[in-house]
C-alpha cells in the first residue's frame, strides 16, 4: 500500500535493525485519514469472505480493526492484556510473549463476544515473530470460531511471524512488508500490493 510505505518513510523512524518507531500515525498519535484508507484497503481484500467479526489487540491494533469494521459493516473485539494469571470461566485466554516489552502477557477475550458462528478476521499493528497473532488465533480456536485470515498493517518480513502463520494454514495480508531496517532507512519488499 503505498500511501502507508511513504508514511512509513517520512515518519517512522529505525530505532535499531529489528524495531520501527511509528509513534507518529499509529502507536502514539494516531493518523484518522490513514486509518481510514487503511481500513478501506483490509476491507477490500477481505470483502468476499464473509467475515461476521473483526478481533485484534489493545492499544495499536484497535485503530485500523475499527476503520475496517466499520468498511465491512462488522463490530470489532479488542482482547484485553493483563500480566496476572487469573482464571475466570467466562472469559477465552491465551499466553503472548511480547517482542517489544520482552514479557508475557495473558490475552482474553470474553466469551459472550466471540462464539462458533463467528467467521473471524484478525487485524494487528505488527507482525513480527508472530507471537500476538497466534495467540488471538487460539483464542478464536477455544471459541470453535473459523478464521478468514489476518491482516497486519506493518509486517516485518525479515521475521518469522509470516511463515508460522502460514505454515498454521493462515492466509496473511500486510498493507507494508519491510524486507530490512538498516543504517537508519527501510527497505520494503518489492511487490507489496496497493
Ligand atoms: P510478534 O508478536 O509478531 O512477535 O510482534 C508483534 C507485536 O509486537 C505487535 O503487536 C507490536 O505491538 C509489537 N511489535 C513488534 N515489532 C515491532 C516494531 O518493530 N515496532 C513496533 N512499534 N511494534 C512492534
Amino acid at each position: 500500500m503505498k500511501v502507508l510505505e511513504e508514511k512509513i518513510r517520512e515518519e517512522g523512524r529505525v530505532l535499531s535493525e529489528g524495531v520501527l518507531k511509528v509513534d507518529a500515525f499509529l502507536n502514539h498519535q494516531i493518523d484518522p485519514s490513514l486509518m481510514v484508507q487503511i481500513g478501506k484497503e483490509f476491507a477490500n481484500r477481505f470483502r468476499d469472505n464473509h467475515i461476521t467479526k473483526i478481533i485484534t489487540l489493545e492499544s495499536s491494533g484497535i485503530a485500523p480493526a475499527l476503520t475496517a469494521a466499520l468498511e465491512l459493516g462488522v463490530k470489532v473485539v479488542f482482547a484485553r492484556k493483563r500480566k496476572s494469571l487469573t482464571l475466570t470461566d467466562h472469559v477465552h485466554v491465551a499466553q503472548v510473549y511480547s517482542f517489544t516489552k520482552q514479557e508475557t502477557n495473558e490475552i482474553s477475550i470474553s466469551k459472550e463476544y466471540l462464539s462458533e458462528e463467528d467467521h473471524v478476521l484478525i487485524i494487528d499493528d505488527f507482525l513480527a515473530n508472530g507471537q500476538a497473532a497466534l495467540g488471538l488465533l487460539e483464542l478464536v480456536q477455544q471459541a470453535g470460531a473459523s478464521v478468514a485470515g489476518i491482516g497486519i498493517v506493518i509486517e516485518k518480513s525479515f521475521q518469522e511471524g509470516r511463515s508460522k502463520l502460514e505454515a498454521a494454514g493462515v492466509r496473511v495480508e500486510s498493507l507494508a512488508r519491510i524486507a530490512e531496517l538498516a543504517d537508519g532507512e527501510v527497505t520494503f519488499l518489492e511487490h507489496t500490493a496497493g
